[in-house]
């Protein structure tokens, strides 16, 4: 029976660092502000939005919540972003995605400057993280490695998986496992014989959004899995993408979903708030 990764339990010993620091900026006349940006109604993206508010509340971390109409046209939004990128007292813009279909989302995640792009969406900042030499990880990508790292089960040399390969998730995985030395493999849909990539897998990752697709018999005994799966039943309940009793009969580790990988990327999305501050103000070079 493999061990349950708490996220929960991580993120929160990580919030209470985080606190602190944003206490020290505050002695030091330094208000750290989070701007998020929605555009439109998607209720799943109002559900992010209001965890991100709740995290930032429970820092101590000001949060702008800028709610933009679904029909909104792109030089409106460029021009609600730039006012954002000039405003001196906002440290991080998030622009919470996905964005109503008329919008390019490649093109508009560009606007947002890279000085204060936490969530590391813009060109530059994505450019930087496969030169290997970076200054903000994307979030979800970048808890992940931490919840891996709490197993203390070294990445370097092992063969890590990755299941998916979208911009958000599955690539930047990919080049943060290779920074860490992993011998890394991205599978997607087309990929035949998945099972085959599956099972060596030392570190499997599962990012496609199929509720349950992984099974006991896809996982190499004693492997550490990450479920970045958020999928809702039609019992309304949440589940992963890993069959959660299958997979821990056979793997080392497992995140738990929900109270795995979530967590973690909301606090990571605080964490770069506050490296954008540092950035900003101590004018690091980036
Ligand atoms: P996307 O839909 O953008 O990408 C899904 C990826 O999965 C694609 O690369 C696709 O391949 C691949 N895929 C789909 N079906 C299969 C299959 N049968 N076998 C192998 N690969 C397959 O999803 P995201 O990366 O944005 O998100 C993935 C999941 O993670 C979702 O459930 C999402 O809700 C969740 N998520 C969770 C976060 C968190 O903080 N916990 C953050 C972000 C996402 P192809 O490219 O060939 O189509």
């Amino acid at each position: 029976m493999g061990v349950i990764i708490d996220g929960l339990k991580i993120s929160k010993e990580k919030r209470e660092k985080i606190k602190k620091e944003v206490e020290f900026l505050k002695d030091e006349g330094i208000n750290v502000c989070l701007a998020v940006i929605l555009v439109g109604k998607n209720p799943a993206s109002k559900i992010y939005v209001k965890n991100k508010k709740k995290a930032c509340q429970e820092l101590g971390i000001i949060s702008k919540e800028i709610l933009l109409d679904e029909k909104i046209e792109k030089e409106e939004l460029k021009e609600v972003i730039n006012s954002l990128n000039e405003d001196e007292e906002v440290n991080g813009i998030l622009l919470q995605l996905p964005l109503p279909k008329h919008l390019n989302e490649n093109e508009i995640v560009n606007y947002i400057s890279s000085l204060k792009d936490v969530d590391c969406f813009c060109t530059k900042n994505t450019g930087k993280l496969f030169s290997g030499n970076f200054y903000f990880a994307p979030c979800t990508p970048s808890g992940i490695i931490d919840l891996i790292k709490s197993t203390n089960v070294k990445i370097s040399g092992k063969n890590a998986v990755v299941v998916g390969r979208s911009n958000i998730v599955g690539k930047p995985m990919a080049m943060l496992l290779l920074k860490e030395n992993a011998t890394v493999c991205i599978c997607h849909s087309k990929t035949e014989n998945l099972e085959f990539f599956t099972k060596n897998a030392d570190i499997l990752i599962v990012a496609i959004g199929k509720p349950n697709f992984i099974r006991g018999d896809m996982v190499k005994k004693g492997a550490v899995v990450i479920d970045v799966g958020i999928n809702r039943l039609s019992n309304n309940k949440l589940c992963g993408d890993v069959f959660f009793e299958e997979v821990l009969n056979v793997a080392g580790f497992l995140t738990p979903v929900p109270g795995g990988v979530g967590p973690m990327t909301i606090t990571k999305l605080m964490e770069n708030t506050i490296k954008a501050v540092r950035l900003q103000k101590n004018k690091i070079k980036c």
